[in-house]
């Protein structure tokens, strides 16, 4: 197994990290209902995608 020769810094080890953050996730409104949703994801409140609906919902979408 390679074995790392000198210990990191501290300084080193949090320079590496900085990059380590999670991005938060994109959100669009709906063109339908105007509901924030996913980018590319069928809208969780209306059930629309690409203009016209592709999962029926219980009740109509809400204006
Ligand atoms: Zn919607």
């Amino acid at each position: 197994m390679a074995v790392p020769k000198k210990k990191k810094s501290p300084a080193r080890r949090n320079n590496r990290r900085s990059h380590d953050a999670l991005a938060p996730s994109s959100y669009i409104e709906c063109s339908n209902c105007g509901e924030l949703k996913r980018p590319h994801h069928v809208c969780t409140a209306c059930g629309h995608y690409d203009g016209r609906e592709v999962v029926a919902t219980s009740g109509e979408p809400a204006a």
